[in-house]
């Protein structure tokens, strides 16, 4: 019997030792992101300036005559700016300037603590 409750004891100990890191990088991970309005304004940023980088792609790819090209370019352009301002925006609202510790030199904005950028890979500490 003292075996058998040594033995199950010994399971549950090992089990425990097993979960608790998953257990808490879960609540890092949690702890660590960025308000969401920061992470959604840099988003659309990224996606409206990647939009953009293809537009002209396309364009000297021969996918577009030059006449689409300029309506979108210009479309993608001002959604663009407009996002743009909201990233900057939010970040100076939640204390964030533009050259911040959170803002890598290769302006991607990357959530606190983060040992690399998300952006380009480089090591941030
Ligand atoms: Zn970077």
């Amino acid at each position: 019997m003292t075996l058998l409750l040594f033995s199950m004891l010994l399971a549950l100990l090992a089990a425990a030792f097993v979960v608790r890191p998953l257990v808490a990088r879960r609540d890092a991970l949690l702890v660590d992101v960025a308000p969401g309005a920061v992470l959604d304004a840099e988003a659309r940023r990224r996606v409206a300036l990647v939009a953009l980088k293809e537009l002209e792609y396309d364009y000297l790819g021969g996918k577009l005559d030059a006449a689409d090209y300029r309506t979108q370019k210009e479309r993608l352009s001002m959604e663009a700016l407009a996002a743009m301002r909201a990233a900057e925006a939010v970040g100076i609202e939640s204390g964030r300037v533009a050259a911040g510790p959170d803002r890598h030199a290769c302006g991607f904005m990357n959530p606190p603590l983060s040992r690399f950028c998300a952006g380009c890979g480089a090591r941030l500490r």
